[in-house]
């Protein structure tokens, strides 16, 4: 992916910066982008390049028959239904995130962030690293969003309802622990490659999509060029526009990159990244129970609660209604 050609970054807090971002990444760029994404036997996570899809949900894949059979009894229970639906929906919507540079530029400034590669001496490119981007899919409205987890409300409001890809949280794989072997083996790959392309200084990170934690996760290689570097070193904060708030800026942290990311996903009114799709009953479910989670809740439900803390317009419009 070529690197971005700007040095600042303006928060997609308004309609002219949101086309801004856009001028700087036509929708042609993401077509090129649109990166072949690995991979893995659903049961023995091998990567390699044959795989063959379940046949009858078409939605996981195996390296064998011996892999399909031995995972069965397993699978027969999310063969063809919500959770297959929802392991294709994981599929399309990482391929379409990964297609587009502006998101995956504040990617690439977390990782430069949340592993130090901007620290003298920090960059260490022949280090593989390892992180777990939780996805969910939230309404596009954020009114209706507000009404999901109102009992009263929820059956008012009028199906199908349009949502959209939301990063929830992204975990960081604790440098002193071990990778997982067949994630090794696409990170040697992608280093090999970079290395034969003259671009061996460029850290490489595996990129591993989560969109439940019963489905199995789709993973991907990620440069980080040295101009994002350049951007993460100066630390520069985002501009920001809100409504109540006018212009302000907020510091370049881990969490605030999140949520720019995610303000930039809510800002696209005309679906040009291709991450809409409707809401089913277990993303319902999911919103529908957050307002009752706690520390202690299942993870989609306690990360959701984390994200709107993290993003305070839905802590003050929420405390209104529900928490
Ligand atoms: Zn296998
Ligand atoms: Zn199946």
């Amino acid at each position: 992916m070529d690197p971005p050609q700007f040095k600042s970054v303006k928060a997609p807090g308004n309609k002219e910066s949101f086309r801004e971002l856009m001028t700087l990444f036509p929708p042609e760029v993401a077509k090129e982008n649109k990166a072949g994404i690995q991979k893995i036997c659903y049961k023995c996570e091998k990567n390699v390049e044959d795989l063959k899809k379940c046949g009858r949900c078409k939605a996981i894949w195996y390296c064998s028959v011996e892999c399909q059979r031995a995972d069965w009894r397993n699978h027969k229970q999310v063969c063809n239904s919500t959770g297959s639906e929802n392991f294709v929906r994981l599929q399309r919507l990482s391929q379409n995130f990964m297609a587009n540079a502006p998101l995956i530029f504040y990617i690439q400034q977390y990782c430069a962030l949340a592993f130090n590669l901007t620290a003298a001496g920090g960059c260490h490119p022949e280090r593989a690293r390892r992180i777990i981007v939780d996805i969910g899919i939230e309404p596009v409205e954020i009114t209706t969003f507000l009404k999901l987890p109102l009992p009263d409300e929820v059956a008012n409001v009028p199906r199908p309802i349009r949502g959209m890809l939301q990063v929830t949280a992204i975990t960081k794989h604790p440098e002193s622990q071990a990778i997982p072997e067949d994630r090794m083996v696409l990170w040697r790959n992608s280093r090999n490659g970079a290395v034969a392309a003259g671009s061996g200084n460029h850290p490489i990170i595996l990129v591993e999509y989560r969109l439940r934690e019963n489905l199995s996760t789709i993973t991907t290689t990620m440069p980080i060029p040295p101009p994002i570097l350049e951007i993460v070193r100066e630390r520069k904060p985002f501009e920001c526009v809100s409504a109540f708030r006018g212009k302000f800026e907020k510091p370049m942290t881990e969490n605030n990159v999140i949520e720019l990311l995610n303000m930039l996903i809510r800002q696209d009114k005309r679906g040009q990244f291709k991450l809409q799709v409707d809401l089913n009953e277990s993303d319902i479910d999911i919103i529908r129970n957050f307002a009752m989670a706690d520390e202690n809740s299942p993870g989609e439900r306690r990360r959701l609660l984390e994200k709107t803390k993290r993003e305070d317009i839905y802590v003050v419009r929420l405390s209104n209604h529900v928490l």
